[in-house]
């Protein structure tokens, strides 16, 4: 497989926050990688939820993250199946296991490799994209 994976069509996402989703597009405004860390015992969770599953407190911590982590799972999507993500294809939907927040799993793409060379495990380092409507998404590629 030679071809490159590409960020999927800006069509498939809108961005809707509240107040427990809010920090971490705060963060990526900002070029900064974060996870929900809870407060009270410091377990992480990601997606943020009200409640921590280890302790149920509400206290929540956005810490720096290194902008690291590792591949836990990938898809490779190749057909499109609305016109917008024509042209946009294949795209690397992904979840990535984050550096530094133990438990927090990111929902992210893998763009700027061939196909081939994603493998589970592999390293991976965060960039950012900003769309054209100012939001700005994680994305990541191949590392060290
Ligand atoms: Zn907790």
């Amino acid at each position: 497989m030679s071809e490159i994976a590409v960020s999927p069509p800006e069509a498939l996402f809108t961005l809707a926050t509240d107040r427990w989703t809010a920090p971490f597009w705060e963060a990526a405004r900002q070029r900064r990688l974060t996870a929900c860390r809870c407060g009270n015992c410091g377990a992480f969770r990601m997606p943020p939820t009200p409640f921590c599953p280890e302790c149920r407190s509400q206290e929540v911590e956005w810490p720096d993250l290194p902008g690291t982590g590792t591949l836990f799972s990938f898809s490779v999507v190749r057909r499109a199946i609305t016109p917008e993500m024509e042209g946009h294809l294949p795209y690397v939907p992904a979840l990535v296991d984050l550096d530094q927040a133990p438990g927090a799993r990111l929902i992210s793409n893998v763009v700027g490799c061939r196909l081939g060379e994603l493998r589970i495990g592999a390293r991976l380092v965060v960039g950012w994209r900003e769309r054209s409507d100012g939001v700005v998404l994680p994305e990541f590629r191949l590392g060290e």
